[in-house]
Formats: structure tokens, C-alpha cells, sequence
């Protein structure tokens, strides 16, 4: 095997502190075994997200020196307009400060009246709240492959075609508000929607006459993955087949903060739709800002604007997700149970099957969290039941299908020696599993609890 190695030279470093274990132990007890509450000097390895957290390039930082005043007009608006019409095709663009704002800002024009339906793969968290406070009913339709983490199937963030059809049958087309592709798909782990599942859910959409939206946060992971997975793609460019995929959309919503590689950002895009773009624009005004920022600094869009393409780049992007393949092929070797194949910008470990003594209602997944930070000051982030709360009418836990701990990599950040430190603490903790203690609640805040909740391991 030839190795390759990263496709960029590092030209600015940030040192971080090398914290020793009983100042961890001390760190995390102070944060309530809840890692959120670390403070980030104290983590050795951050893999709480990839959201924002990219290292932006040489181009990006001398691009936003030629940030103007963002207000009316902005001529870095109009690179950002400029890339989106080179990238995707879509003639219209606003910008918004992240996904978010963009969800917020169009949302209510696609959602004409309260009680109808908006179908996706698997919808992110704040899509589902702002489909939610629209008043429509979000539900998720992918494949069942995605919830069998050792099943090695090529795109779990598909779409199941005939639960998307026959929920079109039952409901009434004239029920559905739109249908969301979440490319790549987050809350199934970064999984791929193939371009023939894509392809399949337009000619759907269009029996039933249903516009759809592409939530475009990781659009070129996504497209990486057809290109390696895909028949009849390999030799296609990822612009050629980012341009092939969103022909078929209407819309597209975008966090800009991870594949676009910028610290801050969002957008609205929208095909040729005019009447909707005016709409949305009117709605803009108030909540983002004037149409030509959308609550960014023209520093921030000039950054958009050339990170757009750099996150394209087909050789970046194999080292991106080679370095998450490497993780995930690390992991696997030494046994720990992992979703497989892994996704574009995570590496998910199977948390109740690492810990199968800790029950849900105990959260083996952040458990496992602290274990890693006190073993080797890497921050994981739970993606299980502590995440998913109490059920709002009983008031019991729910629990969740799988309990993951994601191990999110940021882009451009940390070398595959960084990514090696955490397989040698994981597999540490791997040996001596079965003394790790579940974890029950000293303070548990009524809403989003587990950004602010504080625990404690059972017995201490
Ligand atoms: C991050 C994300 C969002 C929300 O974007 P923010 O920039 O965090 O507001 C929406 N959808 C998907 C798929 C995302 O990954």
C-alpha cells in the first residue's frame, strides 16, 4: 500500500495545553461528568463537533481582508452569489448567519398550513424544530440499514422509496408541505444518499407534484461518497456531481460551518423560484438581517465564497474522509463495535455494546464520553438517550435506537497521530470495560438537558 498524506502544509499553529490526568479527573468533576460544561482549554483532543471548527486556509484569511462594508449590495455577496451559481446552479442566494437562521427565514413559506407533513430521510435536530414551531409534523423515512450499525450497506442516509411513497398515499399529497434530502445524512451518522435514491425521490416528488429541499450542510462529503461508491461516477468531477445531484432539488438550506470550512455561515438557496425568493427575502429583513448579509460581515462571506470551493477539492476531501475511514478502520481492528461503514465527518462507537452492563436509562454512551476525556483529554460528544430525553406526556426516559459516542473530526485540524491517541485510549478502556459505572443525574434542567444537566457515576 502507498500512504498519502494530508494535501495541505501547516502554516499557523495553536499548542494546546497537555493537561495532566488528575487535572482532568478535577476538570470533569467540576463539569458535572457532563463534557459540555469543560472548559475547552482543559481538552486535549476536541471532538465535539465539526461545526465551525474547521481550519480555515491561507486563501480564506487573505480573502476576508477584502471583506467590504455588508450592507446593501455587497460585493462579497456577490462572490457568495457567484459560487452557489457555479456550484449548484440556483440563481437565487441569502445569506444567513448558520443553518439555522436560513431553516427559520424559509420554513414558513414551504409550510402553508399547521398540521401537514415534511418528509426526510432523517431530519436534523434544528430542522425538526423549525419544521415544529411552523406547526407541521416532521417524519423521518430512511432506510432501515441505518440503524444496523455492523451492516456494511453503501448509503444508509437513503431514503426507504416505498415508506416515502406510501406515506404520500396515506397522508395526501396535498398534506405534504415539501420533502427535505439531508445530504449527507447527520442523525444517521454522516451517512450518504445516493444519487439513484435521490434520482428516485424526485420522480416521487414529482407524481405528487412536492418540492424538495436539500439540507446541504456536508453537500460535498456527500458527493465524495458517490463518486467512491457509486457505479458511473468515479470519473466524474465532485462539482459535476454536486450539479447533477441538485438539479433535482427547488431549494437548498445550508450551515456554511461545516463543508463550506467556515467559522460562522448559512444560506438559503433557491433554483428560480422568484415569488419564493421575494417572500423569503421580505422574511429576512427582520430575523437575518438586510438580503445582501444575512447576519454576516462581508469578512464572512468573502471566507463563504472561496470556502465553497475548497471544500470540493477531491484531493482534501479524500484525506477528510480517509482520516475518518482511518479512525473507524483503527477502531474496528481492535474490536470496538462501531457503525460501518463509517460516515463523512464521524467516527459513531456503539456505546451499548461497548458497555452493555450500563442500561439506557444509566447513559452508557456519556459514560463512555468521560471515560475517554479522563483517559486521554479527548471530547466526545453523546449521541443517545441523554440526548434524547424524557418522553414530554409520561415524563419516562426514552431510549434511543443506538447509543452512540461520536467522535466528530474537525476539518483541516488534527493529524492522524491525534486520531491515533484516541484508538490507544480507547482500546485502554476497551480491556476494562466492565468496571465502568453508569451515570445518574444531580441536576436535570426541564429543556435541552443535556447541554446544562450535571450527573454523577452511580455509587459515588
Ligand atoms: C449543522 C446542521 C444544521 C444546522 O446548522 P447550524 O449552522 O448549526 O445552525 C442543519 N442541518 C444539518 C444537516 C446540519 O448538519
Amino acid at each position: 500500500m502507498v500512504r498519502k498524506a494530508e494535501p495541505f502544509r501547516i502554516k499557523m499553529v495553536e499548542p494546546i495545553r497537555m493537561i495532566s490526568r488528575e487535572e482532568r479527573v478535577a476538570a470533569l468533576q467540576e463539569a458535572g461528568y457532563n463534557p459540555f460544561a469543560l472548559k475547552s482549554e482543559d481538552v486535549y483532543i476536541d471532538l465535539l463537533t465539526d461545526s465551525g471548527t474547521g481550519a480555515m486556509s491561507d486563501r480564506q484569511w487573505s480573502a476576508m481582508m477584502l471583506g467590504d462594508e455588508a450592507y446593501a449590495g455587497s460585493k462579497s455577496f456577490y462572490k457568495v452569489k457567484s459560487a452557489v451559481k457555479d456550484i449548484f446552479n440556483y440563481d437565487y442566494v441569502i445569506p444567513t448567519h448558520q443553518g439555522r437562521g436560513a431553516e427559520q427565514v424559509l420554513f414558513p413559506h414551504l409550510i402553508p398550513q399547521k398540521g401537514m407533513y415534511v418528509l426526510g430521510n432523517m431530519h436534523f435536530d434544528t430542522t425538526m424544530a423549525w419544521i415544529e414551531l411552523n406547526g407541521a409534523i416532521p417524519v423521518n423515512l430512511v432506510t432501515e440499514d441505518a440503524f444496523d450499525t455492523q451492516k456494511e450497506v453503501p448509503f444508509k442516509g437513503n431514503f426507504d422509496l416505498a415508506k416515502l411513497e406510501g406515506f404520500i398515499q396515506e397522508k395526501g399529497a396535498e398534506n405534504i408541505a415539501f420533502i427535505i434530502v439531508t445530504v449527507t445524512c447527520n442523525s444517521a451518522g454522516g451517512q450518504p444518499v445516493s444519487m439513484e435514491n435521490v434520482r428516485a425521490v424526485k420522480a416521487i416528488a414529482d407524481k405528487y407534484g412536492i418540492k424538495i429541499n436539500f439540507d446541504s450542510a456536508r453537500f460535498a462529503e456527500n458527493a465524495y461518497f458517490i463518486k467512491k461508491r457509486e457505479a458511473g461516477y468515479a470519473d466524474k468531477s465532485i462539482q459535476e456531481i454536486v450539479q447533477e445531484m441538485y438539479a433535482m432539488g427547488d431549494f437548498l438550506t445550508m450551515s456554511a460551518k461545516k463543508d463550506a470550512i467556515v467559522n460562522m455561515g448559512g444560506m438559503i438557496a433557491i433554483k428560480e423560484d422568484k415569488e419564493l425568493f421575494q417572500a423569503a427575502s421580505a422574511s429576512c429583513v427582520p430575523m437575518e438581517g438586510f438580503v445582501t448579509y444575512g447576519g454576516l460581515s462581508g469578512r464572512d462571506m468573502e471566507a463563504l465564497a472561496v470556502g465553497l470551493f475548497e471544500g470540493l477539492d477531491a484531493d482534501y476531501l479524500e484525506s477528510r474522509i480517509g482520516q475518518v475511514e482511518y479512525l473507524g478502520e483503527e477502531l474496528r481492528k481492535r474490536g470496538i463495535p462501531i457503525q460501518w461503514p463509517v460516515g463523512g465527518h464521524a467516527v459513531f462507537v456503539d456505546a451499548g455494546k461497548f458497555l452493555p452492563h450500563i442500561p439506557a436509562e444509566q447513559f452508557p454512551a456519556q459514560a463512555l464520553c468521560n471515560e475517554l476525556y479522563l483517559e486521554a483529554g479527548v471530547r466526545p460528544v453523546e449521541v443517545g438517550s441523554l440526548l434524547l430525553g424524557r418522553d414530554p406526556q409520561t415524563g419516562k426516559q426514552k431510549k434511543a435506537g443506538v447509543e452512540f459516542m461520536r467522535l466528530t473530526i474537525p476539518r483541516r485540524v488534527y493529524t492522524d497521530r491525534h486520531m491515533d491517541v484516541v484508538v490507544d485510549a480507547l482500546e485502554n478502556i476497551w480491556k476494562r470495560r466492565e468496571s465502568i459505572k453508569g451515570l445518574e443525574f444531580t441536576y436535570e434542567p426541564k429543556v435541552l438537558r443535556h447541554f446544562l444537566c450535571r450527573l454523577k457515576p452511580i455509587g459515588e
